[in-house]
């Protein structure tokens, strides 16, 4: 799995491109997505170059693994989502249709959520 560092995300860490941040530690990074999909719509991700949860958790240190989980939950407690709820997804793959290369968790919230996935299994 080869991380290719030209991704739009290798790009907002290296702030060659912008982003609408609302968190940053020294693991993760997290802001609104482009696209937002809910209400509350945040992509965090890993400060490290990692493609996906696969590459991640075979290739990270356990301080990056904890790290980056902590900022999270974290991320989501700030946003006020705790209570309500959120939803958590992270693509992984052509079959689950990846976007970014960059390992991203989308964080959802703001509304009650549908099913977990589509019947027709898109
Ligand atoms: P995925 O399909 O899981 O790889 O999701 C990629 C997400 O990144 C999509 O929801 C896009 O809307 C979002 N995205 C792409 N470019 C940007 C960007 N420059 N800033 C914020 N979000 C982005």
């Amino acid at each position: 799995m080869t991380y290719d560092d030209q991704n739009v995300f290798a790009k907002i860490l290296r702030g060659e491109i912008p982003c609408n941040k609302v968190y940053e530690d020294d693991y993760a990074l997290a802001f609104h997505d482009i696209a937002p999909q809910a209400p509350v719509h945040v992509l965090v991700i890993p400060k490290g170059p990692y493609v996906s949860t696969a590459d991640f958790t075979e290739k990270a240190s356990d301080a990056e693994v904890a790290g980056y989980f902590k900022a999270i939950g974290t991320v989501a407690r700030q946003l006020g989502l705790d209570e309500p709820g959120y939803r958590l997804i992270a693509n992984h793959g052509a079959d689950a249709h990846q976007e970014v290369p960059h390992l991203h968790f989308h964080i959802f919230g703001g509304r009650k959520m549908k099913g977990m996935i589509p019947k027709s299994g898109q």
